[in-house]
């Protein structure tokens, strides 16, 4: 059924999910801090999304209210303290769901903060990329308890195709999510690394690719992202790398895996070596470029 809902951070995922909740039947009310973001929103809502003029209007009369912010610092700049969004909500019950990729530990804490504003708030980042966030496919991993995720999952199925609850405790979805998005480095670079020697080999990166996607070293990154230009037609290779998802946001993750490693004291050293090379590659200047760009990387470092 319809419902009253509040959304913060409409930037490349965030705006097409506020805009698929609108599309949904429900009303949301919408804030960024920039203005021609919220204009977007609204203009694109089928009439559902209406302006505020902060982050803290979104919620009055919301059911629940979404959040999908850069990271950590801005979730706790937003939902922290006396002028924050738990606050805001009065001891109502609001229900927050934060898909902003984050520290667990940031979750753990708002999580304590909202229970005693009288308020629910869950982690769900997602999967899935800027197309899928555009035709509602996303994957959410959520943490938090049962109960809320219930009440989550139907205005997570407007936004996206699969809601999986990670675990009692919030920040268990962000948990998962940076143990994806580090094997999803750790893969792509390895991927990259088999194409480079395959071209130098000999062989036709077309052919290659074929050979792996029909054999054991198949992933996500030979298959569907293929680092490679030309080989799979309309990824980020194939237009010089650009769009996509970014190096920077890449490293963002892979170092909170190694935080979140490093709290735990476990080994990654396969993640260990992939944020050093994301850093590297971010220190020469591809920090805007899509992660899969490690594959020019090499061509541009074996042809010096
Ligand atoms: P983005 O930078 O495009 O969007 C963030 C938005 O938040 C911007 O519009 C910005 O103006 C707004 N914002 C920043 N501070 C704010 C504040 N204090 N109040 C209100 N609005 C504020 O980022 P994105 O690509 O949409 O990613 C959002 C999150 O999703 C990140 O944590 C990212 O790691 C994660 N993510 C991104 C992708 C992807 O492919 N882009 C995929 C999965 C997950």
């Amino acid at each position: 059924s319809a419902s009253q809902l509040g959304f913060i951070g409409l930037g490349n995922m965030g705006a097409s999910m506020a805009t698929n909740l609108a599309k949904a039947g429900h009303q949301v009310r919408v804030f960024d801090v920039s203005r021609a973001a919220i204009d977007a929103v609204v203009a694109g809502s089928e009439g559902r999304a209406s302006v505020a003029s902060s982050a803290n209007e979104v919620v009055p009369g919301a059911s629940a209210v979404v959040t999908m912010l850069p990271s950590s610092k801005e979730v706790t700049q937003i939902y922290s303290g006396s002028d924050g969004l738990l606050a805001a909500s009065k001891g109502n019950g609001t229900l927050f769901i934060d898909s902003t990729t984050g520290e667990p530990g940031v979750c753990e804490k708002i999580a304590e903060e909202a229970q005693q504003a009288g308020a629910v708030y869950i982690d769900a980042p997602v999967s899935g990329g800027v197309v899928a966030a555009k035709n509602a496919q996303l994957t959410f991993m959520c943490g938090g308890p049962k109960s809320a995720f219930d009440i989550a999952a139907p205005l997570l199925a407007a936004m996206g195709k699969k809601s999986i609850h990670c675990g009692d405790k919030v920040g268990s979805g962000e948990a998962a999510k940076i143990c994806n998005n580090m094997l999803l480095a750790v893969s792509m670079l390895g991927t990259c690394e088999a194409m480079a020697l395959g071209k130098h080999l000999g062989l036709n990166p077309n052919n290659l690719a074929e050979v792996l996607n029909a054999s054991s070293g198949r992933c996500w990154s030979s298959e569907v992202y293929n680092p490679v230009p030309g080989v799979v037609p309309g990824v980020p290779s194939s237009r010089d790398y650009d769009g996509g998802f970014l190096c920077a946001l890449m490293l963002k993750d892979l170092r909170l895996a190694q935080a979140a490693a490093a709290q735990n004291q476990v080994s990654t050293v396969m993640g260990g070596l992939a944020c050093q090379i994301y850093s590297l590659m971010c220190a020469h200047g591809l920090a805007a470029k899509d992660f899969s760009v490690f594959y020019k990387f090499l061509q541009d470092q074996q042809n010096k």
